[in-house]
This record gives C-alpha cells, structure tokens and sequence, in this order.
C-alpha cells in the first residue's frame, strides 16, 4: 500500500526569506532577502512532500514574499497558504504576546502522523511540539546553509510512518544533514 504523501508546513520570514523596509520618497519599500539554496530546497523537497505555507504574517505581506520567489525566478505556488488569521492569538504570562499554529485545525484534511512543520520560532508551535523541526533564523547571511541541510534531513526521514515519534530537535546530528 502506498503511504501516505506526508505535509510539510513552511513557516515564512525567516525561515525561507527575511525582509527590511527601504525607505522611498513616500514611505517605505519592503525588500525580500531570499535564503541561499531556496530553489534547490523547494524542488529537492517538494518531490517527495507536499508543501504548504503558514505564516503568522498577514496576507498581503506573504504574497509580497512570494512575488518576489517569483520575480527571482522561483516560483513557489504551495497547496495552501496560510496566514495570522489562521493563528491562535495567545497572551503568555509575561505578557508576551504568540500567534500559535495550531495544526489540529489540519488533521480533517492530513493525518498528523505525516506533517512536518519548519519554523524559526518555537513559541508558534507550543501545542504541536511533535510535528515541529526548528530551523535557525535566517538574518540575511550569504553563507547560511541551513536550508541544504534540512533538505537532506527531510528526504531522509520522508519515509517514517509516524513524525510524531522522531526526535526532531536534534536532526542537525543526523548523518545526512551532516553531510550536506
Ligand atoms: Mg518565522
């Protein structure tokens, strides 16, 4: 029988780009710093999941991002984009304030055994620990490799009937990220 394509749920800035406004005449411009080894990323690991997008940024500034994917000739249509109206809006204790990604909300559609959720921000996911593998925040360093590296680490494990039960947050150990 055949398994079950899994999902995995990209989260956005600064994850798969990071952005700064430039000031204009009037105003302020918002410009896109793709992360290095995006393309590759999204085609080495598209082929074997399906890619959705969440991010707790609002619409309009996703699909600046993914207008500028496209314009930098990658163009990254995923299943699904979601945006901050999907989160969970949290106040912690300390007043701090979380848009949580809540990803129950998906499991009509996706068995959450086979969903993967990439994200810089730990405090997004404190009610799906299980499907979460923390990528380092991308600042806009030329030399950063995180995605080729996460890339080698999810085509090896794609293959894992149940996510939930891997231990995730030391996937920089494992022996294909290392070699990436
Ligand atoms: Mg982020």
């Amino acid at each position: 029988m055949e398994r079950t394509r899994p999902l995995l749920v990209l989260d956005l800035d600064e994850t798969l780009w990071t952005s700064y406004d430039v000031p204009v005449m009037y105003g302020a411009e918002r410009h896109f710093v793709l992360r290095p080894g995006l393309q590759d990323f999204l085609e080495q690991v598209g082929a074997q999941y399906t890619l959705a997008a969440w991010t707790a940024a609002s619409r309009d500034h996703a699909q600046a991002g993914l207008d500028a994917m496209a314009h930098a000739g990658i163009p990254f249509t995923p299943e699904f984009l979601w945006d901050r109206d999907r989160c969970t809006y949290l106040r912690l204790d300390d007043g701090d304030v979380v848009y949580a990604k809540r990803l129950r909300k998906l499991r009509s559609r996706y068995p959450l055994e086979r969903v993967l959720a990439v994200d810089d921000r730990p405090e997004n996911f404190r009610c799906a620990y299980g499907n979460f593998v923390r990528v380092l925040p991308f600042t806009g360093s030329p030399d950063d490799r995180e995605l080729p590296r996460l890339a080698a680490y999810l085509l090896a494990i794609c293959g894992v009937p149940n996510f939930r039960r891997l231990e995730k947050r030391t996937w920089r150990d494992h022996p294909a990220a290392q070699a990436a």
